[in-house]
Formats: structure tokens, sequence, C-alpha cells
């Protein structure tokens, strides 16, 4: 049995966080595989390690002097050394990134050294061997990983040693030096991990309870999900649920590797499980069949009138031609006989609707074209909602009774998720309404 457990920079902010990951480790022979992310805030106001290197970074490139910031790094490891009696001799760690800092550093080097030498520290306390992640997690020319290589690579490496600390967020760039993801990125070191070594379950270390049903920030107290699919997270995550980076499931849904998010300061806590598929529950009553529930505000919808547009062959894909032109992506395409909408995501390629409108008008003469800005998009979720008659109907009585009015309906082919589009301020109070009509 062999689990990768990855545990998150909150869950190693300092020494008695570290305590907590010994007894998690401890609790459990399978957990070979450690992957770590740099510290974490210990409170709030507190700095992430990473976000000090950035700092760093940013400094030096200013020519401003980057110590006082360095030595904010250097007392964050320098507690948990002592904290953990650790014997690692951390001013000659510091020597050798202070020195490079001197050279001609990349910064994917400098920020990657929060996970390096946190795992160092790790391996130390835990008693496993450190493995550098430039000599197991390789990066094609391109950006993506190069599974071949890595797989391989980490297959020879815990041939020799089967407890093993791997620093996330990094790995070995085509060009040999240090590549970093994207911020969040220790998942998917975590996950890749996983899935080179086939292990039997990829456990990710978190600060909460499991994935929420619902953002707590607008639900009270909502429950954590105890299962959940690779399908249903992607729905909930890309509507906004913020648990994982996007890119972890990837690699271990692959592989068809069971993922668990559990909390550290709470270990015993069963904790949310991610897999392809669960069998049926026959016991399960009718009012629970929803997964979760999340959305994003601030969208905007473009809608065009034409009559005969469903007689027309090829007027949707000539919009649609000019809407590409202008590098927008759309992300629903609501219809009916003389109308259709287009749903544009929130973010800066909304400023080009303006210059986008003109030219749709010239070049496709719609009899009307409006703009709607200010609408949310929230997502329903549950597989055991497909094939299912009346989970529409509750849904839009639910949010009818309480006076919210509908812009938008979409429900996708695989009938896992229901989306509905709501005037920006109806959008917590909808979410409010949906969550305790459906638990
Ligand atoms: N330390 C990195 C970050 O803060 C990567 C990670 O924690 O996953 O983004």
């Amino acid at each position: 049995m062999l689990k990768v457990a990855k545990f998150g920079g909150s869950s190693l902010s300092c020494s008695e966080q570290f305590a907590k990951v010994k007894e998690i480790v401890a609790a459990d022979d399978s957990r070979k595989v450690i992957v770590v992310s740099a510290p974490g805030k210990r409170f709030s106001g507190d700095h992430k390690v990473t976000d000090l290197l950035y700092l760093c970074h940013a400094h030096l490139q200013y020519g401003v002097s980057y110590e006082t910031v360095f030595e904010i790094i250097e007392g964050r490891f320098c507690e948990i050394a002592s904290g953990c009696n650790l014997e690692i001799d951390l001013d000659e760690e510091f020597a050798k990134i202070k020195e490079n800092m001197r050279k001609d550093m990349s910064i994917d080097y400098l920020v990657s050294r929060g996970e390096y030498l946190n795992a160092k520290l790790m391996a130390e306390y835990l008693g496993y061997e450190f493995v550098d992640s430039s000599q197991w997690l390789f990066f094609n020319f391109d950006g993506k990983i190069n599974i071949e290589k890595t797989e391989k690579a980490l297959n020879e490496i815990f041939a020799l040693h089967d407890k093993i600390v791997l620093p996330g967020f990094y790995g070995c760039g085509s060009d040999g030096s240090v590549k970093v993801f994207s911020r969040g990125g220790s998942d998917i070191s975590g996950s890749l991990a996983a899935a080179a070594l086939n292990a039997d379950a990829y456990e990710n270390w978190t600060d909460v309870p499991g994935i929420l049903m619902a953002d707590p920030r607008i639900v009270d107290n909502p429950r954590v999900i105890s299962e959940v699919t690779f399908s249903e997270l992607r729905e909930l995550s890309y509507m906004g649920a913020d648990v994982l980076h996007q890119e972890t499931v990837f690699p271990v849904r692959k592989k068809n590797i069971p993922l668990y998010i559990k909390d550290t300061n709470d270990y015993t806590a069963p904790g949310t499980l991610i897999m392809e598929d669960f069998p049926p529950d026959p016991s399960e009553d009718g009012f629970k069949f929803i997964t979760g529930i999340s959305g994003k505000k601030n969208y905007t919808i473009i809608s065009l009138n034409k009559s005969g547009i469903s007689d027309s062959i090829g007027y949707i894909k000539r919009v649609l031609d000019i809407v590409e032109r202008f590098n927008i992506n759309v992300e629903h395409i609501p219809c009916s006989i003389d109308s259709f909408s287009i749903v544009i995501a929130p973010g800066t390629q909304q400023e080009r609707i303006p210059l986008l409108i003109g030219e749709i008008s010239k070049e496709c003469e719609p009899d009307s074209i409006k703009v709607t800005p200010d609408i949310s998009i929230i997502a329903v979720v549950g597989r055991r909602m497909a094939y299912r008659p009346g989970v529409s109907g509750r849904l839009f009585k639910a949010l009818g009774d309480n006076n919210i009015n509908i812009r938008v309906i979409e429900q996708g082919a695989d009938e896992i998720n229901i989306m509905v589009g709501v005037e920006n301020h109806d959008f917590e109070k909808a979410i409010r309404v949906l969550y305790h009509s459906f638990t």
C-alpha cells in the first residue's frame, strides 16, 4: 500500500504544524511519499514565504535592498528548525541562495526555495530521504510535463529510497534550470508523484475539513461533501469552488487513483473523497441529490435578435467568428428561435465588448443587439440529478418563491450541472436559497 501525502502551506507554517504532520505520517505506514509546500500563513495578516520570495525578487530587480525581507524568510525556517530540534545547517543553505541571488539567478529558482528548504526540514524531521524535485519532475520545452521521463526518474529514486520527501511547486525545465508551476502548484506535484508511482491514494492535506457544499462566506457552516466525482469537482471548481489547483486532478484521474482532501488540524475527520464514480446508494433520499453549489459574478450577456435565425445556416457561426477575432472566450450560448445569447466570463476581455458589438452590428446586421452586464452564473452540481425528473422544477420554484429573477438557464448534456444566471445583487441570496432548499 502506498499513499502520496501532500501538505499545503498552512499545514507547514511553523514548528507546531510540523508536529501535526509528523503525527499524521506516523499514523499510517503507507504514507511513504510526502510532498510539501513552502510555509504559509500562521495567522491572518501573516505572509506566505513564497510571497516573500517573490518580493525579494522584485527588490533585486529594482536594485532595492532585499536583506530585510530575506531575514524574515530566514526567521521562518529557523523557527521550524529549532522548534523541531533539527540539525540541518540552515546558514549554509541561506548562503548558497544569497550567492545565487548575486549572480544571474532566475525568478523560478528563487521562489522555489520555499519548497526546497521546507522539504529539507521535513525530511530530517521524519527521517525520510530528501529528493530535489529537479531530479524527478521534468518539463518539456512547451511547459507541459514530460510524463515518461518523470515517471521513470521517480520510480528509480523510489526503488532506492522507499520513504521520501519531495518539494512541491517546481521541477526541471527543458534547459535544465528550475521551473515552477503557477501559484498553488504543489498540488500538481503531488498528483504527478502519485500517478508516477501508481499510488493507492493521493492525500491532499490542507486547513479545511474538505470540499464544502457552498462558499462559507455566503452560507453559514455549509456541509462537507463526503464524496464527489472528478467531473463534479471540475464543474464546481471552474465555477469558483477553490480547494485544489485546477490542474491537480488530471494525473491521478488518468490512473484512477482516489484523491482525498483532508484537514491537518483535525486529521481523523473523514474529509472529501474524489473518484471517477461511486456506486449508487439505494438509501439516498431524493432530496439529497445536490453535491454542491458554486458560482461567479460579473458576467456579461450579449443577446442578438434576428428573425429566422433558426432557419438560416451559418449565422451563429459568423457571429462567433467575430467573437474569436476579438480573442473573447464564450462560456455559454443559450438559444431560442429568433435570438441567442453569448455569455462572456468576467475579466479584462470584457473591455473589448463595445468594439465587438460594433463589428457584429456591421457584419451580421442583427435586428437588435443588447448587452446586459453584472450577471452572476450559479452552478448547481450533482451526479445524482441526472435523469431525475423534477430537479430543475424545484430549483426554479425555490428562486421564484424568493423573488429572484432568472436571466439565463443552461443544463449540460450529461445533466450533472444546472446553471442559472441571476443579477449580481441576487447572487448571495440565490446561493443561500438553493443551498437551503436542497440540503
Ligand atoms: N508555495 C507556492 C505558492 O504559494 C506553491 C504551493 O504552495 O502550492 O503558490
